[in-house]
């Protein structure tokens, strides 16, 4: 019997709370990382020679050959299985926007057939699954169909555990076997590289120590609980993760008691349910609190390398997923499950770190480490400048479009927020310093930007909650990602825009130096030239507001509202020529990109579409007639009575209303399928796109109308879905 909406509401009392593992009374150090193969564990089960070796790649990135491969395998597989791990796996993060694992058990039988357990260097360096089955954008068509995965050493293997049993799982890149990348995780690492190598060169101007700079996120994941079998009765949440139709409840957030309120029990335990999971595997959560929308909540970590960082966010999402069902709740990572309310995003909070242990996002105390400060900051803004259609389309999804320019969130137009106290000093130095350096110019340099940050973070009213990239004193917050995209896409792409700007300051500065110019004073009039070039990009104001718009627009600031548009960037020569410059994607690769974040996109609406064109058919207007006919019958029956009009007036207008609304349902969704016929026949996925976009997507929005109407005026007893009410507030 599928999920109806009455006796789901009788299940939601009845939801169980069980933990598998209760870890309560212990300390979080008891068990943290119990689950990960780091640390004292690869020193008790890996050869000293194998562990230096492993070490030496992660450091340097060298290679680790067959042999030592090897030895740190047999003791992987000896800790694995001393853990009851029967399985292990190579775990990936393919463009499907969810993670990957294909299974193999240790055991196998020899030649004679004897059963044993193996695991050797080959199988923890390279598998092969089937690329064919992901999504490629083309590359599989004109080469080969397979693709593997390969071992990424600089990420922790871990072994996954759930009710049913326990795997191994190797954290590892995934490519077509021409080359291409068809993952998320292998332009990260090159994007890690290229950014080290060009960070480092210019740290050097500061402190020739400096020999690694090294990228740091820290993610906050926002997301919607409700209740299980809710979820399973309302077919579009079932499919697409959000709420297609659904009138807004009389009391949604307006009153802002959810924020930071105390967070209901039955979440609660969820919450520690899952967070006990990610502290096992190594994810170093921190914080959790309910979000602004009812129903809404947060989690975020303790930030990391960008690397583990970026597949912590990934395997959390899974971890919570799958812990969700024991609590009977149905955990929504959409950037937009329900209309009228606030949609959910993953900030994400960036910063570089050298290996000399100083954060240089975050101001120094000398003038010299001002400086540093300065030339790191400053070319965060001209790469943000420079490259602000790359970042809007490193976040572009079909869920995001909902979200960006909505409810409290921010617009699609990327501007940067740097504060008052910060806008000041780079307009100090675009003023004063007038051109011609002078030693005394140096000055500047003393200004003491450091005391002054803390106090900048104190005062709220300066904390600019509207920016989609914000300066948070000692960090970038890029808070325009969506809450259900892979961190390593905009990660990616910062990275690579950040390398690509430190690669031309250092140009800049040495040619100043070379014609005999003072170091500090050739860094510091870059550094004025780049505040100038880049001033477009900075906003103080509120982001929500309409005059940001047009003001923006003034300033020619891009403002896709859409993905296809968002995306039309990817394959312009110029974007095709710093990438591969960078040596981050090679054109076709971005080209395949192009292709397949397009083609997700249609998916995505044409699933959309369906669902809305089979909810309104089969659920929707057979309640509404059905409660029509009800009417109809009582105005007949008062007009037998001959008790005069006005005794059913307001019902006969009822019943004109209803058939009204039933007829634009109606209109709406025949046409909508009338152009999905027709952007099927579509070749050309640019154009296909635009279709849904224009064509269909545009629909939804007109057919939710007229049902959100309907749930008003039809009898509650016979409304066949669950309402917003009965959804967002959990006990
Ligand atoms: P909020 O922005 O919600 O007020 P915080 O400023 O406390 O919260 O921090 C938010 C996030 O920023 C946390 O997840 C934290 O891990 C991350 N963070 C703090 N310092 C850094 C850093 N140097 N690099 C990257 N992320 C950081
Ligand atoms: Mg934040």
């Amino acid at each position: 019997m599928s999920a109806n909406r009455f006796t789901s509401i009788d299940e939601v009392h009845m939801h169980s709370e069980k933990t598998i593992h209760d870890y309560s009374g212990k300390k979080i150090t008891d068990f943290f990382a119990c689950n990960v193969f780091n640390g004292n564990k690869v020193r008790e089960y890996v050869s000293d020679e194998g562990y230096k070796s492993w070490q030496n790649s992660v450091k340097a990135g060298n290679k680790i050959d067959r042999k030592m491969a090897d030895q740190i395998a047999s003791g992987m597989k000896a800790w694995a299985m001393k853990n009851n791990a029967t399985h292990y796996s190579h775990w990936f993060q393919p463009l499907t926007g969810t993670t990957a694992e294909k299974h193999d058990s240790f055991f196998t039988l020899k030649g004679d057939g004897t059963p044993l357990e193996t695991f050797d260097g080959d199988a923890l360096i390279q598998q092969e699954p089937d690329a064919s089955s992901f999504p490629n954008g083309g590359i599989r068509a004109t080469f080969e169909a397979r693709g593997y995965t390969a071992w990424d050493p600089a990420s922790p293997p871990f072994i996954m555990e759930t009710a049913q049993g326990k795997t191994l799982c190797i954290p590892t890149i995934f490519v077509a076997y021409s080359g291409e990348s068809l993952d998320y995780k292998a332009p990260l690492l090159k994007s890690i590289a290229v950014l080290d190598k060009a960070a480092v060169d210019v740290c050097n101007y500061f402190d020739k120590n400096v020999s690694k700079v090294s990228v740091t996120l820290g993610w906050e994941q926002e997301y919607f609980l409700i209740d299980e079998a809710l979820a399973d009765a309302r077919p579009d949440i079932v499919q697409c993760g959000r709420a297609l139709i659904g009138h807004a409840p009389a009391k949604g957030q307006q009153l802002e008691d959810h924020y930071f309120g105390a967070i209901p029990e039955r979440v609660f335990a969820y919450m520690q349910d899952f967070e006990q999971e990610a502290y096992k595997l190594g994810i170093p959560l921190r914080t959790r609190h309910n979000e602004v929308a009812p129903g809404q909540f947060e989690c975020a970590p303790i930030f990391e390398e960008v690397n583990v960082a970026v597949d912590h966010n990934s395997l959390l999402m899974d971890v919570m997923n799958r812990v969700a069902k024991r609590h009977k709740l149905k955990v929504l990572f959409h950037e937009k499950p329900f209309a009228g309310v606030n949609g959910s995003g993953k900030h994400n909070n960036w910063s570089l770190s050298t290996d000399t242990g100083i954060n240089l996002l975050a101001p120094g105390k000398t003038p010299r480490t001002n400086l540093l400060f300065l030339t790191f900051f400053i070319n965060v803004i001209k790469a943000v400048h420079d490259h602000a259609d790359l970042l809007r389309a490193a976040i572009a999804s079909e869920g995001n479009d909902y979200r960006l320019g909505a409810n409290e969130a921010p617009p699609a137009i990327i501007s940067v927020f740097i504060g008052k106290y910060l806008t000041e000093v780079l307009s100090e130095i675009k003023e004063r310093v007038s051109g011609n350096f002078t030693e005394q110019d140096e000055v500047i340099l003393k200004m003491d930007i450091h005391k002054h940050i803390p106090e900048l973070l104190m005062d709220n009213t300066d904390r600019n909650r509207t920016s989609p990239f914000a300066f948070t004193g000692n960090k970038f917050e890029f808070r325009a990602v969506g809450s259900s995209a892979n961190c390593g896409s905009p990660m990616s792409t910062l990275n690579t825009i950040m390398a690509k700007t430190l690669i031309e300051f250092k140009k800049e500065v040495d040619a100043k130096i070379s014609s005999g110019e003072k170091k500090e004073i050739a860094i510091l009039q870059v550094l004025r030239s780049y505040i100038k070039d880049s001033q477009n990009i900075c906003f103080e104001g509120d982001n929500y507001s309409e005059e940001w718009a047009q003001e923006a627009k003034k300033r020619g600031l891009s403002n896709f509202k859409t993905t296809p548009e968002a995306l039309d960037v990817l394959t312009k020569p110029e974007t095709l020529k710093m990438f591969s410059e960078m040596g981050i994607y090679s054109e076709r690769e971005l080209h395949a990109r192009h292709e397949i974040v397009l083609e997700e996109y249609v998916k995505r609406v044409q699933i959309e579409a369906r669902v809305l064109g089979y909810l309104t058919t089969n659920h929707i207007l057979p309640a509404a007639v059905e409660y029509q006919n009800s009417l109809i019958k009582n105005v007949k029956g008062l007009k037998e009575l001959g008790l005069g009009e006005k005794t059913y007036a307001a019902q006969l207008n009822l019943v004109k209303v209803i058939s009204g609304h039933i007829q634009e349902i109606n209109d709406n969704v025949e046409a909508m399928i009338e152009e999905r016929k027709k952007a099927n026949k579509m070749d050309d996925m640019r154009k296909k796109a635009d279709a849904y976009c224009t064509k269909i997507k545009v629909r939804f929005d007109k057919i939710r109308y007229h049902v959100d109407k309907l749930e008003l005026f039809v009898d509650d007893k016979i409304w066949p879905m669950p309402k917003y009410r009965e959804m967002l507030f959990l006990k």
